[in-house]
């Protein structure tokens, strides 16, 4: 940093009037600022408008982060510098002007400027519309590990799809939710560079060609139906201090423009408009998860778009280090997040052998080295499969070269099991047991070297389940990395009085190398001030949070009770409606006893549930009308409320992980793959209340048994239980309190007297279960009660939540990179300069 300031000094004429586009003073950049407002908005401070600060203030920024992202996009056509390209559908990056200012280290000057301007930074922040381009966990998870690769100095490209629609800004009305279109980019967006001439063709439909070359050799030749283009969109990520900038690459589709209008008549002229309107749909919009069978054909089309851009961009990269394409393979790896982008194992083949002329062992073995599968589920619903006719519709010389990769996969597992055909049946990369499918973890795993899970308990199990014979196949290709996120946003940005606490006492490398410096706060756990003043960052936290629900909801909540909080998709294995029977529980036993001494708590619930799947939204409404009572009784009054925060995405979920007391990790084990808002919570100070289930196995064993509260069922024993024949109306005939609450919601007394509006959830846990509440019910209540009687002991719960905090420099995702770059990509991370 030292070495950056001089640089500075030297290459800026004036010492205190620095560049306009690259100084970092308080004058520069308010100088800055007003050019910008002039000459890329248009206007002057008098005439500006709220967003016209915020372009000018983005832009400021943006500019200086230019120099070294000019740098970085040089070294990639160094030839001896692996990339790590990271395919992923979804980059859910959240808002980008506090992160780049704080990774840049030019906050306070910013704001100083911004203040001599007459305006608040703060506003400017929340003026930001974040991209939301992801659904959850696995969008969150590549933005932070996008952090992390430039923090560490790992040349990396992000590809993903410019959706014009992200993931819908969810309301909540008359307890329902309520979808609204997300329309991020209608004010524009200042931290993209679009670049239209890095431009790749995108086939699809039609048939394919045989013939000879003038070799003689067998070829196959694609003629597509339809032709559509992929247009480069880069947004810079720049390191935290670290000179590095990282390259988040994002492809919007368009209509070629070599479109011959005079070759059609009048009447094709509208045609030829509808061909750009079926062009431009390819990346309009992001899908929402967990919706059974929509929107097919076009998600399909979505991921090969995604992935022959991304690919015909690495090779180009690859070919103007002026290398062969045999060794392909020496410039990039290729990570696969999840399948959604798995068709890059028979792309990456066609593009070899049909585009590239290469022969199928050669380009078989390129495709084996470059690739590697991160696989995110165990679900066996959530295991992605195209039907046959529409794969071969959509993609048909893809189908073929499946096909190819197959019966190569298959001849070499007959000579390996001789006569075993129930292996080979489960092993093919098509499903003939009913209906034709392509299946797309097969596809990523034959061809990628390394598969791995998301944490230890979730590798374990995919190696015994869905990808079991694999395993058996290939165990040398397994491995684990449990997922981290990233303390520059999660904590620095997000929590800045945590940030300040901690920094005062053991100074701020912990932020750059959270591994090993956070656990200097260790000790301080027993000393009394440094619990005071922790203390009082928490309630100062939980009061921001409390004016913004208060704000968005009306509901006004006591900042003195227990802080109780799950924020998450919704969905039935989560089991966000387990929390509400014990909500419910509670509630119960003040109504018998209004006398009783309790702690007070203030349940928040946030998340949205994915527009198609009507369980998950009823368990929204359920949460609605459970607090609709709840929050009106004067029994109660004071000791219990219930909230929830409407449109859970990363700028809500920066107020809501630092003021939370306790965090619910509550879904079924087994069923989680590593969770990454345990991580969040508990870097901030939460204890955990959770299952063994992801990755609270491992934060379990890092904050200490006795820092964490575990209840529920263990996977094997869910296993165990479902195998000698589940039968959850036992467990409500038999426990007077689980059957109390549940006869209460079935017979609408949380709804005005409509029993029949919750039926169907009723009906489902009394008969089916599938995520066994009812087994895990009183363990959960029990557990809570350990909760509130710790709790009461506020001496103990601060010092349980220092100790947790100064123990988690496991899940920082600097962490998973490491083990990315040594277990799966073999990069050393290149030394700065
Ligand atoms: C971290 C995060 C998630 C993932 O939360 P889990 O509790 O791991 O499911 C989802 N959405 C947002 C906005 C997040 O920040």
């Amino acid at each position: 940093m030292v070495k950056q300031s001089q640089k500075r000094q030297i290459s800026s004429p004036i010492d205190t009037g620095e560049n306009t586009r690259t100084g970092t003073s308080t004058a520069s950049l308010k100088q800055a600022i007003l050019d910008n407002l002039y000459y890329i908005q248009g206007c002057t401070p008098e005439l500006a408008m709220p967003n016209d600060w915020y372009m000018a203030v983005a832009r400021t920024v943006r500019d200086r982060m230019l120099d070294h992202f000019i740098h970085a996009l040089k070294r990639l056509q160094s030839p001896k510098v692996k990339i790590v390209s990271y395919l992923s559908a979804e980059f859910l990056m959240g808002p980008h002007l506090g992160n780049n200012l704080l990774n840049l280290g030019i906050t306070d000057q910013t704001r100083e400027a911004v203040k001599e301007l007459g305006l608040e930074l703060d506003e400017l922040l929340v003026q930001e519309e974040e991209p939301g381009l992801g659904n959850g966990g696995l969008g969150r998870l590549a933005a932070c590990y996008m952090d992390s690769l430039a923090t560490m100095n790992v040349p990396a490209i992000g590809y993903g799809i410019r959706y014009e629609f992200g993931i819908f800004d969810q309301e909540i009305r008359d307890g329902w939710q309520i979808e609204k279109t997300d329309k991020w980019l209608r004010l524009g967006n200042p931290w993209e560079i679009c670049r239209p001439e890095t431009s790749y063709e995108v086939n699809f439909g039609g048939h394919t060609v045989q013939y000879l070359d003038d070799n003689g050799c067998f070829r196959v030749r694609w003629i597509p139906h339809r032709v559509v283009k992929g247009i480069a969109y880069d947004t810079p990520v720049p390191s935290y201090r670290n000179d590095m900038v990282d390259l988040l690459r994002l492809w919007k589709s368009e209509a070629i423009e070599s479109f011959d209008f005079q070759a059609f008549n009048v009447g094709d002229y509208y045609k030829a408009v509808d061909e750009k309107v079926i062009s431009e749909t390819v990346s309009k919009v992001l899908y929402p998860n967990d919706e059974p069978e929509i929107g097919k054909t076009l998600r399909l089309a979505q991921q090969y778009f995604l992935v022959t851009c991304s690919l015909q961009d690495m090779i180009s990269i690859h070919l103007m280090r002026g290398k062969g394409i045999e060794t392909f393979h020496e410039s990039f790896a290729v990570q696969l997040n999840d399948t959604y982008p798995s068709i890059a194992v028979a792309e990456l083949m066609r593009l070899l052998v049909d585009e590239h002329l290469m022969g199928w062992d050669t380009a078989w073995q390129i495709t084996e080295k470059t690739m590697s599968y991160t696989n995110h589920s165990l679900l066996p619903e959530a295991l992605e499969k195209w039907s046959l006719p529409l794969f071969g519709r959509t993609l048909p010389r893809h189908l073929e070269i499946i096909y190819e990769i197959n019966r190569r996969f298959l001849d070499g597992v007959r000579l390996r099991y001789p006569g075993d055909d129930g292996r080979v049946a489960r092993l093919s990369l098509i499903d003939e047991s009913g209906e034709k499918y392509v299946r797309m973890a097969h596809l990523a795993s034959v061809g990628s070297h390394r598969i791995n899970g998301v944490s230890a308990l979730h590798s374990n199990l995919l190696t015994k389940t869905v990808l079991k014979d694999l395993y058996d196949l290939y165990p040398d290709r397994f491995v684990n990395v449990t997922n981290g996120v990233t303390p520059r946003r999660w904590i620095a940005l997000s929590n800045a009085e945590l940030t300040a606490l901690i920094t005062k006492s053991i100074g701020d490398r912990w932020i750059r190398y959270f591994e090993d410096e956070i656990r200097k706060i260790e000790p301080l756990a027993d000393d009394a001030g440094f619990r005071e003043e922790w203390g009082k960052v928490k309630r100062n936290n939980k009061s921001r949070l409390a004016a913004i629900i208060k704000e968005r909801t009306g509901v006004v909540t006591d900042t003195d009770s227990l802080f109780d909080i799950q924020v998450k998709r919704i969905h039935e294995y989560k089991r966000q409606h387990l929390n509400v029977l014990n909500i419910i529980t509670l509630y119960n036993r003040i109504k018998k006893d209004p006398g009783q001494e309790i702690i007070p708590r203030t349940f928040i619930f946030g998340g949205k549930a994915a527009p198609g799947y009507f369980m998950a939204k009823l368990i929204i409404k359920l949460i609605n009308s459970v607090a609709g009572v709840v929050n009106k009784d004067q029994d109660v009054a004071g000791r219990l409320k219930v909230v929830f925060f409407p449109d859970f995405n990363v700028k809500n979920a920066h107020h809501i992980y630092p003021a939370a007391d306790l965090s619910e990790q509550i879904s079924t084990a087994g069923k989680e793959a590593a969770g990454t808002g345990n991580m969040k919570f508990s870097m901030n100070g939460a204890l955990t209340i959770g299952t063994l289930d992801g990755a609270n196995v491992e934060i379990r064993e890092e904050v200490g048994h006795e820092n964490f509260f575990l209840f529920g069922l263990t996977a094997d024993e869910v296993h165990d239980q479902k195998v000698k024949g589940y039968n959850p109306r036992g467990y409500y005939d038999s426990n007077p309190h689980l059957r109390e609450a549940i006869d209460q919601i079935r017979s609408g007394h949380f709804s005005g007297g409509h029993g029949e509006l919750f039926e169907p959830l009723v009906d489902n846990l009394l008969n089916h279960d599938p995520f066994m509440l009812l087994a895990d019910y009183q363990a959960y209540i029990d557990c809570q009660d350990r909760v509130s009687s710790v709790y009461r002991d506020q001496e103990r719960w601060v010092r349980m939540s220092i100790l947790n905090v100064a123990r988690m420099g496991k899940f920082s995702s600097d962490r998973s990179i490491r083990e990315y770059c040594d277990n799966i990509w073999k990069i050393n991370p290149v030394k700065g300069e």
